[in-house]
């Protein structure tokens, strides 16, 4: 009798798990359906961009990272987008690469440690910022590249002091420390700082503000000749050779009437175009992994969208330009997103999600440009930061400066 009940009660948790599992497809298809890509463009040809100087000079890079954009992402935005004939834009870079990400401690990385990998070129725990598992202070590309007298930016829609864009200017134990990686940012002389997180630049007696020192970072700035655009606006008339732009007290809403991914990108590229020796320009589609943790599929073909665009904006400068290295990649693959149906033309798509975190599985790389060949074949996150040094002629990297205390002593005293 026992024994009986208890099998009912198990067939009837398996039916509420099946039918559960159609209710959510069946939800996704129909956000799917009705998803609105008004603000993306498609390539007018599904063409690779022709790489006709391979071997050249270069002068510039851009990198851009997907934040959580895993091949089922873009995929996913590439059917919406166009069906199964068409194409994204990244896509049409015409040298592709498969990326590992685990950090040094775990198969699953996050974007802390994945952004020390792919700035520094080293791997560390996962949470840790610009510093080795030893406590090492990791020299960053962008870090490399100023010294030796190129321009830098860094262009996101989270905060500019979110994971992916700290890892590539500051030094901090935890990615929790907003305040002091604003602090980093402020001291690292980076030409472009465009997104979100006001809050970790001003003070707290002010109505949004949230640091204790009650310094003004943005104000400290604007003393050293920053110009500090404060809507898109302001951004599209800015002149000034150094921009300090956080549109927002968190992340980005990316909705207008805020400036889009590809217009700060575009911004930052006419900028930083006019320094002679050249750029070092990352940029971060943030918020297709926040999509990913949410499970909001819809959420996650706009947010891949908006940052293919960004890609559009990179690939018109990089084409005339001719010395420019572009490398789009993924920090790590979010929710583990399985498509399981659906049409040719990407109608009725059915996709169901795995986890609420990220999966360990590697990412795509796509590059086009002087040097670029170089990025094909299997490899991991510090090999494609590796490449990146040596491709600039930045020596001696990656270059690990021992520190004098560790990860865990750095993260429980007061002062750095
Ligand atoms: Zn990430």
């Amino acid at each position: 009798m026992r024994i009986r009940r208890q099998r009912a009660a198990a067939a009837l948790l398996a039916l509420v798990f099946f039918f559960g599992r159609i209710v959510l497809a069946q939800e996704a298809v129909q956000k799917l359906g009705e998803i609105d890509t008004s603000y993306y463009t498609p390539p007018e040809s599904t063409e690779p961009y022709s790489n006709s100087n391979t071997a050249g000079p270069i002068r510039n890079v851009i990198l851009l990272i997907g934040d959580g954009m895993g091949l089922s992402e873009t995929t996913l935005a590439h059917l919406i987008a166009g069906g199964a004939v068409g194409k994204l834009h990244l896509e049409r870079l015409p040298v592709t690469g498969i990326v590992w990400t685990n950090a040094s401690d775990t198969l699953v990385t996050d974007s802390a440690a994945a952004s020390t990998a792919l700035a520094g070129g080293v791997r560390t725990k996962k949470g840790v910022i610009g510093l080795s598992p030893e406590g090492g202070r990791v020299l960053t590309l962008s870090e490399a590249a100023k010294q030796k007298g190129m321009a830098t930016g860094l262009v996101v829609t989270s905060s500019i002091t979110d994971a992916t864009p700290a890892g590539f200017v500051a030094h901090v134990p935890s990615r929790r420390d907003e305040i002091d990686i604003a602090l980093d940012m402020r001291k690292s002389g980076t030409d472009i700082l465009l997104g979100g997180g006001r809050s970790y630049w001003i003070p707290e007696s002010v109505p949004g503000g949230k640091r204790k020192d009650g310094r003004d970072l943005i104000a400290e700035l604007e003393a050293l000749g920053y110009g500090i655009p404060r809507n898109a606006e302001e951004l599209a008339v800015a002149k000034e050779s150094k921009l300090l732009g956080l549109f927002e007290n968190d992340a980005l809403t990316t909705l207008p009437p805020e400036p889009s991914l590809a217009s700060m990108t575009a911004k930052a590229i006419e900028i930083l175009a006019k320094n002679k020796k050249g750029f070092f320009l990352m940029v971060e589609g943030s918020e297709i992994d926040f999509a990913g943790h949410k499970h909001d599929s819809g959420e996650v073909v706009r947010q891949t969208l908006l940052f293919d665009m960004a890609v559009k904006t990179a690939m018109e400068f990089a084409e005339k330009d001719g010395l420019t290295l572009v490398i789009v990649i993924a920090d790590h693959e979010t929710g583990g997103l399985v498509l399981i149906d659906g049409k040719l033309s990407g109608k009725d798509m059915e996709v169901t999600w795995t986890t609420k975190y990220h999966t360990p599985t590697p990412v795509m790389l796509y590059a086009f440009g002087p040097g670029s060949l170089a990025f094909t074949g299997v490899e991991h996150h510090v090999d494609v930061s590796r490449k990146i040094a040596q491709a600039l002629g930045i020596t001696d990297f990656p270059r690990v400066t021992s520190g004098a205390k560790t990860i865990e002593e750095l993260a429980t005293s007061t002062k750095r």
